[in-house]
């Protein structure tokens, strides 16, 4: 048994939208659903504190997005639960590779995964990654530039 979601989170990991822009998004993105059964798993999720936005299986490296190194998954790991142990109130970190100073948000994920405080998640979408005109007119209904993440759990 596997649950799969696309979940769309803003860039800005901190940032929330107004209520009636993520009423807006939602709509929106049901649009974007080809039928009731993905409709009904539509959901607006608000985080009182950042969360990780964790692809699941879908994961296959990190990199860092200054020197390409790939960024070990112990040291991630290590990385996260130290700025989670903060409540996320930065998410600075130090590459250990070429010791850039970088966001845990910045990196380089394969699959795409991210950082949020909001997120707008579809379970068991039907559908794959929206396209580059979905996710516009996902962007223009939020207010915010977005970032799209496909979860297999
Ligand atoms: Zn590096």
């Amino acid at each position: 048994m596997s649950d799969n979601y696309l979940t769309v989170i803003a860039t800005d990991p901190y940032w929330r939208p107004s209520k009636d822009a993520a009423d807006r998004a939602a709509v929106v993105l049901s649009g974007m659903l080809a039928d009731d059964d993905a409709r009904r798993g539509l959901e607006a999720k608000w985080h009182d504190s950042v969360e990780v936005v964790d692809c699941g299986a879908n994961l296959k490296k990190i990199s860092c997005q200054h020197c390409g190194a790939e960024c070990s998954p112990g040291w991630w790991g290590k990385a996260v639960s130290e700025r989670y142990d903060e409540g996320f109130s930065t998410l600075m970190v130090t590459v250990p590779c070429c010791d850039a100073e970088t966001s845990l948000n910045e990196l380089v994920y394969d699959w795409p995964m991210g950082f949020a405080r909001f997120r707008l998640e579809v379970m068991y979408p039907n559908r794959g990654w929206l396209t580059d005109e979905e996710l516009a007119s996902l962007t223009n209904a939020l207010g915010h530039p977005l970032r799209q993440i496909l979860i297999h759990i």
